[in-house]
């Protein structure tokens, strides 16, 4: 029904990495897919906790995502990492360690995302109270040739979602049937 793969998003804090790797995940334990999803926030509170916001430190958050990931897809399990994952070489680190690694960018302009705001942290980055906030004062490098890329501003979550499971269907990575 499905192969095993990692689907991996990065974007900004907020651009829409939970709530449509979460929309994913319901819509493949409701087929029977096998999948987890590890996702940036709650890896910190235990698979990393105690790590912070360094460049050496969220090399090492993401390269355990990255191999937690992997044992999974490897297992034949569909692997989402939902994390901010801000450096290039790093993801690409991942994707050539791993057989089928589908990148998954949401994409967002930094206006609309301090506007949304949802967890209330881009008015303190912009206010200076936090420091390495990434995409005000820490860098974020967009992927080159992500498989996917979701334009959250311009579309809605439903909308996002169905040009991931096209994308994984056109791949044979996942069935092509419709969602129920
Ligand atoms: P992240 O996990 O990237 O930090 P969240 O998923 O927590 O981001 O927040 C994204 C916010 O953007 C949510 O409030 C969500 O409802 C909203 N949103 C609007 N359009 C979309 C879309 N197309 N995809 C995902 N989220 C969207």
């Amino acid at each position: 029904m499905h192969k095993g793969f990692i689907l991996w998003f990065t974007g900004l804090s907020g651009a829409g990495k939970s709530t449509i790797s979460e929309r994913l995940l319901a819509e493949f334990r409701s087929r029977g897919y096998k999948t987890e999803l590890l996702d940036g926030d709650v890896v910190r509170t235990h698979l990393s906790k105690g790590l912070g916001f360094s460049k050496e430190d969220r090399d090492t958050n993401i390269r355990r995502i990255g191999f937690v990931a992997d044992l999974l897809a490897r297992n034949g399990v569909i692997a989402i990492t939902a994390a901010i994952s801000p450096y290039r070489e790093i993801r690409d680190e991942i994707r050539r360690q791993t057989d089928e690694f589908v990148e998954v960018y949401c994409e967002c302009p930094i206006e609309v995302l301090a506007e949304r705001d949802v967890k209330g942290l881009y008015k303190k980055a912009l206010a200076g109270e936090i420091q390495n906030f990434t995409g005000i004062s820490d860098p974020y490098e967009p992927p080159e040739n992500p498989e996917v890329v979701v334009r959250t501003d311009r579309e809605t979550v439903e909308e996002s979602t169905q040009k991931i499971l096209e994308y994984l269907a056109s791949r044979g990575l996942i069935d092509g049937r419709q969602p129920a």
